[in-house]
């Protein structure tokens, strides 16, 4: 019997989405944090279960040809890049075979899963970042949180992001520094300063920095604003969130601009966007213009079609297909994300699009009861998916094509499922791989009426 602090040699056979490799040992699987497929290890166990054991990697005793050296320093420590010590191609293979078993074993659903489409670029691909801070103010700590903990690994230089995000991390060091900048404790809900936000349009290079706050009162933030345009280039936005409560959530729900304008715009497959800070916004722009060609492709449209766009955010998907249909209407619950769409549909010159603010389930609902007849419905829930009642509401409506947009195949696969009980197949699914390096896939469905 495997037992605690056993060491144990381990061929690896797999390897999960959230970069553990799988082997088997005595009849029982165990994963290793960091293991590659084809790697030989020495694992040391540090937990066993009925069903399973947890490994760390003792030592390699072969090296799988998949295995790379990773370009960040501290990617063991931060966990965020699970596939930090894997090659590119590998772990494109674990994250489209992720989305199969999702939808053959999971969900029982037979449909073909499309080779997957990489992201153009994989390192510093994200346009948005959010750096949780403790410490004190002569020795901020500024970075990420360690996996499943809150313990922060200090990083200026995420790999992922943009340069530009180091110096301004470095700007806010300083400035925590030079005037004794006071910092947020989580266990004793003391301080000020909880998180820096920033984001960037890649097309426009306009920069949005956002200090997370519990206080309106934070002190010194004139010479933040200073510093900041002093020497970045390009800062559009200073703002300060405020979030008074004790939460895991990063943003409270109000905003105050510091300095510069309230919004931040970029360019997207074309068409102008702008940007609030509590709006979502696809975090890796090149990898989001291929997922939405490719929505717009299973989306079929001919010109003639009423589409509806639900959880649109600030329009993006909706906005990009408003040439090839005769009338939109978004729905999104975020207000100020709703007040962007009316906006971008504005400034693209778009008048056939509406935008309602409400709940998805509540604005389909009314839409049907309403008469909407919907050739095509988008949807593009957050993690959870959309979940029966929604799904309901969708087939009652009765549209041809429904093209769904998901960030996790696992609910995804679930809500086809529901989706072909009520008369609905899948046809097909791509997965686009928007996170490199990190456990997230992406997946866009099309999924027709029988
Ligand atoms: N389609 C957009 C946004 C997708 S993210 C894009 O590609 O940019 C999912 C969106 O759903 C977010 O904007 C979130 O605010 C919104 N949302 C979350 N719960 C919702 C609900 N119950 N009803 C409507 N929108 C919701």
């Amino acid at each position: 019997m495997l037992k605690k602090n056993d060491e144990i040699p381990l061929m690896i056979k797999s390897c999960t989405v959230q970069g553990s490799g799988v082997g088997n040992y005595d009849g029982l699987t165990v994963f290793v944090r960091g293991a590659v497929t084809g790697d030989r290890v020495i694992a040391h166990i540090i937990k066993v279960k009925k069903t399973y054991a947890v490994g760390i990697i003792k030592k390699i005793t072969q090296k799988s040809p998949d295995r790379i050296k990773s370009i960040c320093p501290i990617s063991e420590k931060c966990g965020g890049c699970c596939f930090a010590q894997i090659n590119y191609e590998a772990e494109l293979k674990i994250k489209r075979q992720q989305v199969e078993d999702n939808f053959k074993r999971l969900a029982k659903i037979d449909t073909e899963i499309k080779s997957i489409i990489p992201s153009p670029e994989t390192e510093r691909y994200r346009n948005k970042a959010q750096y949780p801070i403790s410490g004190n103010s002569d020795f901020a700590e500024i970075g990420f949180y360690a996996p499943m903990s809150h313990r922060i690994i200090d990083c200026s230089d995420c790999r992922l992001q943009p340069e530009d995000f180091k110096r301004i991390i470095d700007i806010f060091r300083e400035w925590i520094r030079d005037y004794k900048i006071p910092l947020y404790n989580e266990q004793e809900h003391t301080g000020m300063l909880r998180h820096i936000y920033i984001r960037k349009g890649f097309v426009s290079n306009e920069i949005m920095v956002c200090a997370v706050s519990t206080d309106r009162n934070l002190p010194h933030t004139d010479e933040l604003c200073k510093r900041l345009n002093d020497r970045i280039d390009n800062v559009k936005s200073v703002l300060l969130n405020i979030n008074p409560d004790k939460t895991n959530v990063v943003l409270g729900k109000e905003c105050v601009t510091l300095f510069g304008s309230d919004t931040i715009s970029d360019e997207l497959c074309g068409l102008k966007f702008e940007i609030s800070p509590l709006s979502f916004y696809q975090v890796n722009h090149n990898a989001a213009e291929i997922l939405y060609t490719k929505a717009k492709e299973y989306a079929g449209l001919t010109g003639k079609e009423t589409l509806i766009d639900l959880y649109c955010g600030t329009g993006t998907i909706g906005l990009t297909m408003a040439d090839s249909v005769k009338q939109l209407i978004g729905v999104e619950i975020i207000p100020q994300a709703i007040e962007n769409a009316k906006r971008n549909a504005a400034a693209n010159g778009i008048s056939n699009a509406k935008f309602i603010c409400a709940d998805a389930g509540e604005a389909a609902k009314m839409l049907c009861s309403d008469g909407i007849e919907p050739d095509v419905i988008i949807l593009d829930p957050p993690r959870k998916g959309c979940g029966k009642e929604l799904l309901e509401t969708v087939k009652k409506m009765s549209p041809e094509r429904i093209v769904y947009v998901s960030c996790d195949s696992a609910t995804l696969a679930r809500d086809c499922g529901i989706l072909s009980e009520l008369g609905y197949q899948t046809r097909e699914v791509t997965p686009v791989d928007m996170f490199p390096r990190t456990g997230n896939v992406e997946a866009v469905a099309l999924i027709t009426r029988n």
